[in-house]
């Protein structure tokens, strides 16, 4: 093993090793952030009491990951920043091993993510981060775009139930494209719901009908996209700033 894969491997084994008192007060903190962040939004207990979402999570752990040597280095580097974020590192299955966002501010990397894709995935939840922090400025600029926010009503609960909960999203999860329609990221087994098998579907709020294409119109301004994208547009302009 060469050194520069021990300390991707091993990122503490660079730093300034910390006593165990000054580990756990560090682990203790996350958690506490953690825990907040479920006190705001409920993401967690969410998860827990949606059949589907539990079932699909069912070996994950949502949990704030012991070593936070990587977490700690960002918040260093970051904490004069205009965002205002905070990172954590959690464990490797929390949400399936994806990196994503809690609020009020907090970005959740999970434990081993590749060093090589991090600053590309920081760009990302950043984006996220400042949609939390700007709801209003989003939602217009998400009007000009063409979408509008989407009472949670106005949807069919079946279709509802089934879709994957994001904690990016979970904040203001339904919007329609041309006022119309609804992405909607729906498991693709409800048997046995795993949760990187979605597939988005497009409730046609006119026609109450769910289609497995998206509307042309769509395809036409945003041009092919992957599930992870086309679910929502928070995760369309995360995955795309070029949109924004
Ligand atoms: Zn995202």
């Amino acid at each position: 093993m060469d050194p520069s894969s021990y300390a991707r491997v091993h990122p503490s084994a660079t730093t300034t090793a910390h006593t165990h008192a000054q580990t756990q007060s560090i682990l203790a903190k996350a958690q506490a952030i953690l825990i907040n962040a479920n006190n705001i939004d409920g993401y967690v207990t969410a998860c827990q009491v949606s059949p589907i979402n539990a079932a699909a999570r069912r070996l994950c752990e949502y949990i704030a990951w012991n070593d936070q040597t990587v977490a700690e280095k960002l918040n260093e580097r970051y904490a004069n920043s205009e965002s205002g974020a905070h990172f954590i590192i959690t464990g490797p299955s929390t949400e399936g091993g994806m990196p994503h966002t809690r609020p009020p501010n907090v970005i959740c990397l999970p434990a081993y993510w590749p060093q090589e894709r991090l600053q590309e995935t920081i760009r990302h939840e950043l984006i996220h981060i400042n949609q939390r922090k700007d709801p209003k400025g989003w939602k217009e600029r998400l009007a000009t775009n063409g979408w509008i926010p989407v009472d949670i009503g106005a949807l069919p609960p079946r279709w509802v139930a089934r879709c994957r909960l994001n904690p990016d999203t979970f904040h203001a999860p339904f919007w329609a494209w041309q006022g119309r329609h609804v992405p909607m990221p729906l498991f693709e087994r409800e048997d046995k719901p795993k949760l990187r098998d979605i597939s988005v579907r497009w409730w046609d709020m006119e026609e109450e009908r769910l289609n497995n294409q998206p509307p042309t119109s769509f395809t036409q301004t945003y041009g092919p996209l992957d599930a992870s994208s086309a679910e929502h547009p928070y995760e369309l302009h995360a995955y795309h700033p070029s949109h924004n």
